[in-house]
């Protein structure tokens, strides 16, 4: 017996019943369910792609299911007063101004910090929450 022929396991196709083997927890039908299951599944995806235009809560721009009709379910729920508080943060936060640099200007000023600045991400997220370069004191000497 190989060590692999150990680690297989058997269980029942969730739709015929017949026993799988499977290796990984996520292997649930045999080959021929598997197949059926993986076409229906392609067929119903076009089929709803097709139908379905995507809506968005008119107030926090989320994307709405199938039965949510304005408001997505937590701005149903909110009064129409936080409502507007809530439109007025999304607003603020789409016309908020972005940091003036260049994937590559990034990098390059990414280089020139200190711990904790000194990655690309890193920087950005600062320059992302407040709007500028991190203090000079951070700063590298010499470049
Ligand atoms: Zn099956
Ligand atoms: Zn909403």
């Amino acid at each position: 017996m190989t060590d692999q022929a150990k680690t297989v396991k058997w269980k029942p196709c969730e739709i015929c019943g017949k026993p799988v083997a499977y290796l990984r927890a996520d292997k649930k039908y045999c080959p021929a369910c598997a197949k059926d299951r993986a076409r229906e599944m392609a067929r119903l995806s076009k089929l709803k792609k097709r139908h379905e235009r995507p809506k968005f809560c008119n107030c926090c721009g989320a994307r709405l299911d199938g039965e949510e009709v304005r408001f997505c379910r937590y701005c149903k729920s909110l009064t129409p007063a936080q409502r507007k508080a809530e439109r007025e943060k999304r607003e603020a936060k789409r016309t908020a101004p972005k940091p003036a640099y260049s994937v590559d200007q990034l990098a390059q000023l990414a280089r020139q910090y200190r711990s904790p600045y000194n990655s690309y991400g890193k920087l950005r997220a600062y320059l992302g929450t407040t709007g500028r370069l991190p203090p000079d004191g951070y700063r590298r000497q010499g470049l």
